[in-house]
């Protein structure tokens, strides 16, 4: 049992907390703040906790997500760079980041760019449909030393990295965005976790959990904010893909980098990076429990979450509280992270299943 009362929060925490954020550059364009609210018919139909859902997903640009609150600081660096061209990536063709990165990148008045990997590459469904309407510079390339050891991540960069010298050698100041597993993601997310205290606080409510899909900058931003701030929620950040050897200590390191970036003096411990893991048969895929959580979802409040993020999330949360690790007395925060402009390249998958389901 937590005993988290936020109202008898330290208000003096949240004002230092503001400063430090104040003082990195920074590009708004989160619709600030994005939602919190509650859903009584899914609490009902779990016979579960009280669980509000926080709105990631209705950011403001594209089709929304968690990677806007991000991109507020990656883009204020690039300003602050005089840079010209947003270059990012994505390990899948259909990668909601990469859609983001391109939206912010114009809004900001930049050149959008994204290098690719060719899973699901079909331009005429989900996110990779809408690079077209950006007018992104999309490039799909494949590994260029594939079964070479080097971790998938380093060599998208590699191929990042590639591109910027293209750009460069036309007199072009790319500024290259290699993932969002940056400190200055983990630094959107501890924005996230002041908007959310704020919202928590003039609600009212004592959640003792927030469920979130996440295995980086997004949970770390969390954890570390309500470290800072005193709260002890828990943070259970659920995994979309399989989770690497030694990820605990890549959190907790990725998170204390953002700290000092803050110049905040909480520093994470390993024990503080809680995770579940709901990949099903891994990332880009969807699961069975991801699917029926979409299903309660939309039948009872009528939202909708992603067939491969925010769906296991949401099925994380449902099971732990099927197996009674959340009481019905509590509150718990589910943070919605977007995702849902990849539906329709996963929709006959998900019809498929409806007809097995209703048939
Ligand atoms: C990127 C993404 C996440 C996870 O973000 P992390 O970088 O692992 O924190 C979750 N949900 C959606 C929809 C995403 O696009």
């Amino acid at each position: 049992m937590y005993t988290t009362s936020w109202a008898r929060l330290d208000s003096r925490k949240l004002d230092e907390l503001r400063e430090k954020l104040d003082a990195l550059p920074r590009f708004p364009m989160v619709q600030r703040p994005t939602p919190l609210h509650e859903v009584a018919r899914l609490s009902e139909r779990l016979d579960g906790p009280r669980i509000f859902v926080k709105r990631e997903d209705l950011s403001g640009l594209a089709l929304g997500g968690n990677k806007t609150r991000e991109l507020d600081y990656f883009l204020g660096a690039a300003i602050a760079d005089e840079a010209d061209v947003f270059i990012a990536g994505g390990g899948v063709a259909q990668s909601n980041h990469a859609v983001q990165c391109s939206a912010a990148a114009r809004k900001a008045g930049l050149r959008p760019v994204v290098v690719l990997r060719p899973f699901r590459a079909d331009p005429t469904v989900g996110n990779h449909l809408l690079h077209l309407l950006i007018g992104t510079d999309v490039r799909i390339t494949e590994p260029t030393q594939p079964g070479h050891s080097e971790h998938p991540r380093f060599l998208l960069a590699q191929d990042m990295d590639k591109v910027a010298d293209e750009y460069r050698s036309q007199g072009c100041r790319p500024w290259v965005l290699h993932s969002s597993f940056h400190p200055l993601g983990v630094v959107g997310f501890v924005d996230g976790a002041l908007e959310l205290t704020d919202q928590i606080r003039d609600a009212g409510i004592d959640p003792t959990h927030i469920y979130v899909t996440s295995s980086g900058a997004t949970q770390a931003g969390l954890v570390l904010g309500n470290k800072f701030l005193g709260t002890d929620v828990r943070v259970v950040g659920v995994h979309s893909g399989e989770t690497p050897p030694g990820h605990g200590s890549m959190v907790t390191n990725l998170a204390n980098d953002a700290a000092s970036l803050l110049d905040i003096p909480t520093r994470l411990d390993e024990g503080d990076v809680v995770s579940a893991a709901f990949q099903g048969e891994g990332y880009g895929y969807m699961s069975a429990a991801g699917l029926e959580a979409m299903r309660l979802l939309a039948e009872t409040e009528g939202i909708f979450v992603d067939p491969v993020y925010t769906s296991k999330g949401l099925a994380g949360l449902i099971s732990h509280i099927r197996e009674g690790r959340i009481g019905k007395g509590e509150t718990v925060i589910f943070v919605h992270t977007g995702g849902v402009g990849v539906m329709s390249a996963y929709g006959k998958e998900i019809a498929a299943t409806d007809a097995a389901l209703s048939g």
